[in-house]
Formats: structure tokens, C-alpha cells, sequence
């Protein structure tokens, strides 16, 4: 079957702020609707680990906090979701994050006929700088903690594999805040381009509840009847 075959193809994007829990959210997310949960972030920083020309080429821009080029990501991107185990659906987690992305994702969508669902996750400032100093990451799999949120069972270990747990280079206290004055400056308006272009935009606030609760509310916005609705391939509601 191809992709245009299945309008019921499920696309959820993952928009917020770095530390809003984009990444817990699609792997808690990724179980309930069985489709792999796209990481740029995750993605970017494999090719660092195994040290290819890209790795090298990113390495600088990620460890400043700073984006890295529009198209090496969508490059990227559209590689991954030509994959089969995408063909039914997939989360984006981290994507897109500029204009120029965005614009490349849904005109990616529309010729599909696919119709995504945005999920913005708000968390208040405060939380999120907290989250990200307190962040640990486990290299092997990349299950996220929180020493203080979420801590391991054995303190600095992963609890699915046992693999030390490190802090990121760019959790640092310094790339924090050029990692969210990029988020303000090139990723937040974003939320007036998903309005403008009428795509189906759901903002949460997910600052108190715990990971669980949010996800259950995650994941009844996205199987709602509403969204769940199909939409006919040749149909495009969104001119962009
Ligand atoms: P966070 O959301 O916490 O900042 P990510 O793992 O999503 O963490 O991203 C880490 C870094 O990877 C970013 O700071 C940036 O350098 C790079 N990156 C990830 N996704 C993108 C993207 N869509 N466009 C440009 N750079 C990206």
C-alpha cells in the first residue's frame, strides 16, 4: 500500500519549547499509537556519535544551542519518513522549528494528503530552565530523566539497560539560554504560522501535570473524533 492510499496516515507533531517534553511525550506516545517517534535532535546527534561528515559538519552548531541549516534537517527528515515503519504514522519531536521547515513539512503533508495534528506543549519559563540543568540522558537509549522530576531507580543509571547516564553538552548553563533565545527568536512564531495556514493546532499546558497525566491528555486530544476524522487525499484545506 502506498502512502496516498492511507489518508488515515496518523501525523503528530510535537511543538514546544526545548525541555517542554516533547521527547518524553512521544515515547510515552509512540506505545499508544504504535507509530516511530522522530527525533531531529535524536537523529542529529547519532551522526555526531558515529563521527560521518554530517556529525562533523553539525557538531559546532548543536553544541552552541545554535540551529542547525534548514536543509540538512529536512534532508534529513524526509528520508526518515520515506521509511516504511513511517508509512502509517509517526511523531515529530523537534520538528519543524523555522519557517523555511514548516513550509517544507506541510507542503510534504498536503501532496500526501496527509493531515497532521500539532500538539503545543506551554510549560512557564521557570520549569523549563529547571528541567534542562536537572536533565540526564541515557547515551545507549536515550530515556530522558530528571534528577529531581524523574530520577532513576539507581541514581545516575538507566533503568532499561543499566548504561551511565550523562548530562548533554548543550544542557550546559550557558547553551541553555542560546538553546531557548533560538526557540523565541525562530521557533515560537511558528505558533501564528500553524494558526495562519489553518492547520490543527491543540495547545496543552503541561507544566504541572506529571508525564502520565499529559500523555493521557495527549492522547485523547489526538484520538478524538474530531481529529481522527479522514480527510480525502486529493483534498488540500491548506494553501500555503
Ligand atoms: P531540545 O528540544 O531540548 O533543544 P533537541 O534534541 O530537539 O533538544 O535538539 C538539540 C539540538 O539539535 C538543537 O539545539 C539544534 O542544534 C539541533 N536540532 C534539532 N532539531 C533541529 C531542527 N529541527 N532544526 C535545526 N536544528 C535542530
Amino acid at each position: 500500500m502506498t502512502r496516498t492510499q492511507l489518508s488515515m496516515t496518523q501525523a503528530v507533531v510535537l511543538f514546544g519549547s526545548p525541555g517542554s517534553g516533547k521527547g518524553t511525550q512521544a515515547n510515552l506516545l509512540k506505545t499508544c499509537l504504535k507509530v516511530p517517534h522522530i527525533s531531529t535532535g535524536d537523529m542529529l546527534r547519532e551522526h555526531v556519535r558515529e563521527g560521518n561528515s554530517l556529525g562533523v559538519k553539525v557538531a559546532s552548531t548543536m553544541q552552541a544551542g545554535s540551529l542547525v541549516r534548514d536543509e540538512v534537517v529536512n534532508h534529513l527528515v524526509e528520508e526518515r519518513l520515506a521509511e516504511p515503519d513511517a508509512l502509517e504514522g509517526f511523531i515529530l519531536d523537534g520538528y519543524p522549528r523555522t519557517r523555511t521547515q514548516a513550509e517544507h513539512l506541510c507542503g510534504w503533508l498536503d501532496g500526501r494528503g496527509i493531515r497532521e495534528v500539532v500538539i503545543h506543549l506551554i510549560v512557564d519559563y521557570n520549569v523549563i530552565v529547571a528541567r534542562l540543568a536537572g536533565r540526564r540522558q541515557c547515551p545507549r537509549c536515550g530515556t530522558l530523566y530528571n534528577i529531581v522530576s524523574n530520577p532513576p531507580r539507581v541514581a545516575g543509571v538507566c533503568d532499561l539497560d543499566g548504561e551511565k547516564l550523562v548530562v548533554r553538552d548543550d544542557d550546559q548553563e550557558s547553551v541553555i539560554r542560546q538553546r531557548l533565545a533560538a526557540y523565541e527568536s525562530q521557533s515560537r512564531p511558528l505558533i501564528d504560522f500553524f494558526r495562519e495556514k489553518g492547520r490543527r493546532l491543540y495547545e496543552i499546558d503541561a507544566s504541572d501535570q506529571s508525564p502520565e497525566a499529559l500523555s493521557f491528555q495527549v492522547c485523547r486530544t489526538i484520538q478524538s473524533p474530531e481529529v481522527r476524522q479522514p480527510v480525502s487525499p486529493a483534498v488540500s484545506t491548506n494553501d500555503h
